[in-house]
């Protein structure tokens, strides 16, 4: 069955406002799981997300392997996706970024935790997975099914994990979710970095956190798509494609 094309754009869009948002560079990505068929994930040949077209996005097997290359090539780091979709039957999508403001968090081993109410839903923990710990020196960068599955390991429940000297990955249950937990997790790591040289933080408790969540409403996220889509110069599609809105 081919994907609907309101999927498919609702990826592009996701794509650009990551670019536009400075989540992104020339390097992340950001993926769908398959709407009809949850064994497979859909994600960008290896392009800048801010230059990706429609004729750009693929379909993978949870394994990586391109179901139709159609002569493209896939991103290296496409095992990040699978290996989560792999282990998390409730994620309908994953981001994979390089996002400068968190990286000085995951090289000196300082947690990053939420300090203010915008930025709960990264949770009160986001772990750190270092992956010298189990594979030694490599160039960092998680090309293997094997590397993916100890990241998603790592990751275990959470919404995002950091990557020591490399970036992170959040995991959600929408595009509009793991949008909105990248940009105010790297708001979040700019926040905590600027207290940081002021004084003591006072974090959100975890009651705080709890309690946002509990009251946080699916209008928060499309309240926040609209915004971006128009930053990004992309139409506004209210209609939410790859799974349900998480409130
Ligand atoms: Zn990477």
């Amino acid at each position: 069955m081919p994907l609907p094309t309101a999927a498919l754009d609702e990826l592009v869009t996701a794509n650009r406002i990551l670019a536009r948002e400075g989540v992104v560079d020339a390097f992340g990505h950001a993926s769908i799981r398959h709407p009809t068929r949850p064994d497979r994930y859909v994600m960008s040949r290896a392009r800048a997300p801010e230059c990706i077209e429609i004729d750009d996005l693929m379909e993978f097997t949870l394994e990586g392997a391109p179901v139709d290359t159609g002569g493209r090539t896939g991103y290296a780091e496409r095992h990040i996706h699978g290996a989560i979709y792999e282990r998390r039957s409730e994620v309908h999508a994953v981001v994979h970024h390089h996002s400068p403001a968190v990286i000085p968090f995951g090289i000196t081993r300082t947690p990053v935790r939420p300090v203010m109410h915008m930025c709960a839903s990264i949770g009160a923990e986001v772990p750190l997975w270092d992956s010298r710990d189990t594979f030694g020196d490599t160039n960092l960068l998680v090309t293997t099914m094997t590397m993916a599955r100890d990241l998603a390991v790592a990751l275990g429940e959470h919404p995002a994990v950091l990557m020591r000297g490399h970036g992170a990955v959040v995991a959600g249950a929408s595009l509009r979710e793991v949008v909105f937990n990248s940009i105010y997790l790297q708001l979040n790591a700019e926040l905590q970095s600027r207290a940081a040289a002021l004084g003591e933080i006072t974090f959100l408790s975890d009651g705080e956190i709890d309690a946002v969540l509990a009251t946080r409403a699916a209008f928060t996220f499309e309240r926040a798509w609209e915004y971006w889509c128009r930053r990004a110069a992309r139409p506004y599609d209210e209609r939410p494609w790859a799974g349900p809105l998480a409130g």
